[in-house]
């Protein structure tokens, strides 16, 4: 690669960036990372019908928490602004006129009422309409029309839009780096509008006249957009330049492995869709996922690294990623495997920063000062964040340390409430009592002396002292709670247990 890697991500801001858009973001960042190149955003806004408030700043604060920015788009220019393509509208219609000089395009006249009828009349014989080579000559343009009428209507303002116009019988050899070569017969492809009558250019020149102009070396985008890859390549040609690299990635899919992963399967299996909440629709970072974590199974989602790896730091995936290890096929997006690399991610995470998230859900629950301090929720957390995915596991995991049960476990009290249970537990509230350093280990030490002393069996003493404490049987090592909620709190949860159970 002797040209410096300029790669773009060019979505239309019709609303909120899907996660299938994000990981369109993510490999063009890694790949652009990975080449020591330029990753722009580039917002494709010329269908003003579809334009959606707000959704170009989620674009970007998306890309900004996933920790993927661009280097070069709205408030970053790079020298090939503007980057928004309504303000670029000035720029495309030169080439439009360019390609009708060279033959490569024509006006068209065709009102949407014709063609809306064209289209019903073929539908009626089991037939798709197509603008094209077959029956172009019959339809409204400057090619079926003399020039002077051509002219007149040019002149008196009629509307028109300029199409591409497709010769018929070649047969286009189109390369895509995760595909392969591709063959397209030009008899099976339409005139497409290039320019439309409200005086904006249509996706596909904008797209291609953009790419050009901000020099773009490699075009990496969804599938979807494979069937344009032909029109864009042509029109590449036409302007006589040289055309980008292509990679067309593959669809996510369904949890079910079959069909486009949509919105509406988010909604039906509880995950988001979405990086960043959007009106109703919860997103990634509000669901509590970690934005390494969402990096992490988006780059797995279509790309392998060809070993058994599976976490991956940023830096981790722009050392090894290539295009040529993105597969051809689908990826089956799998919500519970997100989780998996959620929890790992927290594990990661320092233990005071996740206080630093947990603190305002225990301020919440309770008032107590000797709880809700940072040095002692930074403690809990480390006894309980091995079983958490997320920090909002967090109060269920650990409210015991916070608050007295309220409630005892049913199953486990009929368990393990014994006749001599309550003699048991007065008993050790006296040893209890005796014990000045209260760290778990020597806590641990005394009470265990105690019970071989009195030839009592773990099973006598641990389990229902665990209920009595937590109201529960889960939770870390009982001598880590003991000593993380203090020999009163203790004494008196022992005390109240038997009060209540009898
Ligand atoms: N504006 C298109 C989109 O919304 C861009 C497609 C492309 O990358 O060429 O995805």
């Amino acid at each position: 690669m002797s040209k410096k890697v300029r790669v773009r991500f060019a979505p239309s801001p019709t609303g909120p960036l899907h996660i299938g858009g994000v990981r369109t973001a993510l490999f063009n960042y890694l790949f652009a990372k990975k080449h020591g190149g330029d990753f722009i955003l580039r917002i494709e806004d010329t269908d003003q019908n579809r334009y959606v408030e707000g959704a170009e700043q989620y674009i970007i604060d998306s890309l900004n928490w996933c920790g993927i920015p661009f280097d070069e788009g709205i408030g970053k220019d790079g020298g090939h602004g503007p980057y928004r393509q309504s303000e670029r509208k000035s720029i495309y219609k030169k080439y439009a006129d360019e390609l009708i000089k060279n033959g490569k395009a024509y006006y068209a006249f065709d009102s949407s009422e014709s063609l809306d009828a064209h289209r019903k009349n073929h539908e009626e014989k089991g037939k798709t309409f197509i603008y094209n080579w077959h029956n172009r000559l019959k339809l409204d343009n400057s090619l079926s029309l003399m020039p002077e009428e051509v002219q007149q209507r040019l002149d008196n303002g009629d509307e028109f839009v300029i199409r591409f116009l497709n010769p018929p019988d070649e047969k286009l050899e189109l390369t895509d780096i995760i595909r392969g070569s591709i063959q397209i017969d030009t008899n099976v492809l339409d005139d497409k509008v290039l320019f439309k009558s409200d005086g904006m250019p249509t996706y596909h020149l904008a797209n291609v006249v953009d790419d050009h102009l901000m020099e773009i070396t490699h075009v990496i985008r969804g599938e979807e957009w494979l069937p344009s890859l032909a029109l864009h390549k042509q029109l590449y040609d036409a302007f006589g330049w040289d055309s980008p690299e292509f990679a067309h990635l593959p669809l996510i899919m369904k949890p079910i492995g079959k069909g486009k992963l949509s919105k509406r399967d988010g909604e039906k299996l509880g995950f988001p869709v979405f990086p960043l909440s959007w009106n109703e629709s919860v997103g990634y970072k509000e669901e509590g996922y970690f934005p390494e974590a969402v990096v992490n199974f988006l780059a797995l989602l279509g790309w392998n690294p060809g070993t058994e790896q599976e976490l991956f730091s940023l830096d981790e995936l722009v050392a090894a990623f290539s295009l040529e290890r993105v597969n051809k096929s689908g990826a089956r997006f799998d919500p519970e495997k997100t989780k998996w690399y959620n929890q790992h991610y927290l594990q990661q995470t320092p233990d005071v920063e996740l206080a630093k998230s947990f603190l305002p859900i225990v301020k919440e629950q309770i008032t107590n000062e000797s709880y809700v301090n940072i040095e002692y929720v930074t403690k809990v957390v480390a006894l309980i964040k091995e079983r958490a995915v997320f920090v909002s596991d967090f109060w269920e995991l650990s409210d015991y340390f916070f608050v007295a049960p309220k409630e005892y476990n049913e199953k486990a009290t009929k368990k393990q409430l014994k006749e001599d249970t309550a003699d048991i537990m007065n008993d050790l509230i006296a040893t209890i009592k005796t014990i000045k350093d209260f760290s778990s280990e020597n806590t641990e030490t005394l009470v265990k002396a105690w019970i071989a002393e009195k030839e009592l069996s773990f099973g006598k003493v641990m389990p229902p002292l665990r209920l009595f404490l937590v109201g529960d049987m889960k939770g870390p090592h009982i001598f880590d709670i003991m000593s993380m909620i203090g020999r009163e709190e203790s004494i008196s949860r022992i005390e109240t247990a038997l009060n209540k159970l009898g």
